[in-house]
C-alpha cells in the first residue's frame, strides 16, 4: 500500500478522535505484514494520564486482533503532522523495530523514518 493511502486512512480516523481537553485529534492507521490496516485514535481522559494516543490504540487494537508484525503506520492529525511520542515508539517497537513511520501536513507533504531511527537502539527483547 502507497504512503498516501494510508495516510488518507489516517486522515479520516482521526474525526473518531476523542480530545475534549486538547482539542488535537489524531488518527493512525497501521499497515500489518498480512496487508491488514488497523486504525487508532487518541483517547483522552479528565484524570489526563490515563489518556492513550491514537498509534497505541492502533497497535492494541491490532495485536488485540491476532496481528504481531507490521510494516508501515502513517500518522495524522487535525494540526498536521504529528510524529509518535517516546512512549509510542517504545511500544511499536517491541513488534516492529524496522516499522516505516509516516507523518505531514498532508498527503503531498509526507515525511517517513524508520522507527530504529526515531526510537535508537530501543528496549526489545529478542525472541519475536
Ligand atoms: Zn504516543
Amino acid at each position: 500500500m502507497e504512503d498516501k493511502e494510508l495516510y488518507r486512512i489516517a486522515e479520516k480516523a482521526f474525526e473518531n478522535a476523542y480530545a475534549p481537553y486538547s482539542n488535537f485529534k489524531v488518527g493512525a492507521a497501521l499497515l500489518a505484514a498480512d496487508g491488514s490496516v488497523f486504525t487508532g485514535v487518541n483517547v483522552e481522559n479528565s484524570t489526563y494520564g490515563a489518556t492513550i494516543c491514537a498509534e497505541r490504540a492502533a497497535v492494541a487494537k491490532a495485536v488485540s486482533e491476532g496481528a504481531r508484525e507490521f510494516s508501515k503506520i502513517a500518522v495524522a492529525s487535525s494540526g498536521g503532522g504529528a510524529w509518535p511520542c517516546g512512549i509510542c515508539r517504545q511500544f511499536m517497537y517491541e513488534f516492529s523495530p524496522d516499522l516505516r513511520v509516516i507523518t505531514g501536513d498532508d498527503e503531498e507533504h509526507l515525511q517517513a523514518h524508520s522507527l530504529n531511527k526515531l526510537l535508537w537502539k530501543g528496549f526489545r527483547l529478542e525472541q519475536k
